[in-house]
Order: C-alpha cells, then sequence, then structure tokens
C-alpha cells in the first residue's frame, strides 16, 4: 500500500476544506471495507484519506414518524440490521443490511460507503430505490438533497463532485400499511455478492387488499440499479392475484439488463428477476397485511 497522510476533521465544514484543499489526492474513510481493498490493490492510491466518523451529523440514526428514518454516512449496517425501528418500519431495508458480508463487515461497513462505491451489485441500493429514500451531499457551496435514484449515475460513478461528501440518507416514514421485503440471489450462503437482488415495497388501501402503492427496484441486473416502473404500474390500484403477480414478475424480467459473467448467466439473471420479483411482491404485501 503506498503511504497517506491520515485526516480526522471533526466536522463538515472541516472534511469540506480538506477534499477542497487535496482535490483528487483525497479520499474519504467510512468503514474502509472497500476502500482499504482497494489501496491494497492499489486501484486506488490516495495521498490523503479523511475520515469521516469522527462528523457528529454522519453518526446519526434517528426516526421522526413525520419525517421518517435518517441515516448517518458513517453508520454501519449492524446498527439498521438490528434496530427494532428498522425491522418494524422498513422489514425489507433490515433484511438488506443483514445480507451484507459477515457481521465483522457489517460492524464496520456503512450504507453510504456503499453507495459511494456505486457497484452494481451494492446491497443497499435496491430497497433505497423501491422506499423513495433521498440523499444529503455538503460541498463548498452548502449542502444539497437529492432522490437516492439520481446518486448513482454509472458504474462506480456517483452524483459527488470531488470536494463534495455524502452526509446521510433520508427513508421517508412508511405509509399505515405498508410492507417491505428484500431477497438477495447468491451461490454461497454468506460473504457473497448478489447475481440478483430484487427490493419490493407496498402500501394497501385501510380495511381491504388492494394495493394503493408498489414500488420495485433491481440491483446487479443493469449497471446502475433500477426501479420497475411498469411492474408498479400493474400493482397499483389492484389486488394481488396470481395473474398480476406474473405479469409484474415478467415487466421486472424484461427491464433487467444484465451482463454474462464467471457468477451467472444473463438468461438466469433475467429467470430469476421473474421469480423473485413475485416472491419479494408477495412477502411485501404479506406485511403489509399484517398491519
Ligand atoms: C469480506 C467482504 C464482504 C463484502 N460483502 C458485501 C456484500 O455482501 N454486499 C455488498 O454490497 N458489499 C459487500 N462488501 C463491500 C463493502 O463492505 C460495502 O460496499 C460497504 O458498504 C462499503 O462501506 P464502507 O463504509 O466500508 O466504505 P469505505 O470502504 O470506507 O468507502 C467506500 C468508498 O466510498 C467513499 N466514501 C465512503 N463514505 C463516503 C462519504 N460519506 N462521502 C464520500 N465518499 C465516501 C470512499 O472514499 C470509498 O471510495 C464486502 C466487502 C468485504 C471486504
Amino acid at each position: 500500500m503506498r503511504d497517506f497522510e491520515y485526516l480526522a476533521p471533526r466536522s463538515i465544514g472541516e472534511a469540506v476544506a480538506l477534499l477542497q484543499q487535496h482535490g483528487a489526492k483525497a479520499r474519504c474513510l467510512a468503514g474502509g471495507t472497500d476502500l482499504v481493498l482497494m489501496m491494497t490493490d492499489k486501484i486506488a492510491t490516495p495521498a490523503y484519506v479523511i475520515d469521516i466518523k469522527h462528523i457528529p451529523e454522519l453518526n446519526v440514526f434517528e426516526w421522526d414518524p413525520t419525517g421518517g428514518l435518517t441515516i448517518g454516512a458513517a453508520v454501519p449496517f449492524r446498527i439498521l440490521e438490528r434496530s427494532d425501528v428498522v425491522q418494524r418500519h422498513y422489514p425489507g431495508m433490515a433484511e438488506s443490511a443483514g445480507e451484507v458480508g459477515s457481521w465483522q463487515i457489517r460492524n464496520l461497513a456503512t450504507p453510504g460507503g456503499n453507495l459511494c462505491t456505486a457497484s452494481p451489485s451494492a446491497e443497499i441500493a435496491p430497497i433505497l430505490w423501491a422506499l423513495d429514500a433521498q440523499v444529503t451531499i455538503a460541498g463548498p457551496n452548502g449542502s444539497r438533497r437529492i432522490p437516492v435514484q439520481q446518486f448513482v449515475t454509472g458504474v462506480r460513478r456517483t452524483a459527488l463532485e470531488p470536494e463534495e461528501l455524502l452526509v446521510d440518507i433520508r427513508v421517508p416514514p412508511p405509509g399505515e400499511r405498508a410492507g417491505s421485503h428484500y431477497i438477495k440471489l447468491k451461490e454461497r450462503q454468506k460473504m457473497d455478492i448478489a447475481f440478483v437482488g430484487v427490493a419490493a415495497a407496498v402500501e394497501l388501501e385501510p380495511g381491504d387488499g388492494v394495493i394503493r402503492e408498489a414500488k420495485i427496484a433491481l440491483g446487479a441486473v443493469a449497471p446502475t440499479p433500477i426501479r420497475v416502473p411498469k411492474a408498479e404500474a400493474t400493482l397499483r390500484g389492484q389486488r394481488l392475484t396470481d395473474e398480476r403477480l406474473e405479469e409484474a414478475g415478467r415487466e421486472a424480467a424484461d427491464a433487467a439488463k444484465p451482463i454474462t459473467d464467471v457468477r451467472a448467466s444473463a438468461e438466469y439473471r433475467k429467470e430469476m428477476v421473474h421469480v423473485l420479483t413475485k416472491r419479494a411482491i408477495r412477502q411485501a404485501v404479506a406485511i403489509a397485511t399484517q398491519h
């Protein structure tokens, strides 16, 4: 690993000033589970490593029934996975957090780092896409908030400017009768990245089984995570039947643009999107029905 200078700012302003000062020679460090490997392999050779874990705003983990959930960019996956609030209000997010690596990795790795690495198979992405999350970004001109769907712009590319950092992820509160579910398809039980990731988030009308809102997102089957508006429209305002589920599953498979690589073929991935989308929707509706 190349020598570097370790910097530990205590405020967002200080971190932004360091990013401005050092530009492309600097990299932010959250859990380090991607960055340290990139540095060991010399894929990244920053001269300055800016540890963001001592900045108070980046350690916020707050739930407010009207404002929703705020997840600071330095909060690790293990907190999400074990949080009662996340398990109750965003079960798909708790499932997604629990799928990352091992518990040792999850004690370090952050959803913020997962988004910033912007790997097509990033674990947290599909559920954040399905929950319509937003991200707060800080830079020299203050802060801005954008939908998470606009944050990842390509394979390992984000909307962050070199002198900006990710501050937090904001997830809106779920509706009264809401449910969500995430399914990861992988080869090994643990410590494997997804061939396919599917997230579904639904809200039901009060009193009956009509789906008021449905959101479906896929990971690992396109350069960036994607939503499937066609399948969502198929379900919206309808009761869940086998025919609608089949149609939504097919529409999700049509929207997927996977590649063939050493881990799985494109055809297999598409077929699995079909199967897992149906499963994720059914489970999200079952959870919503319990409210
Ligand atoms: C053994 C192992 C198993 C893994 N398993 C999985 C898995 O199952 N699923 C999965 O998706 N990933 C997995 N990963 C990858 C990794 O753990 C995740 O991507 C993790 O979420 C990265 O978060 P981090 O906090 O460690 O990021 P870091 O490594 O600290 O940073 C990652 C990148 O984001 C940048 N960055 C981080 N935070 C900010 C910020 N606030 N503002 C601006 N830039 C920032 C860094 O500069 C760096 O470029 C695994 C990794 C290992 C080593």
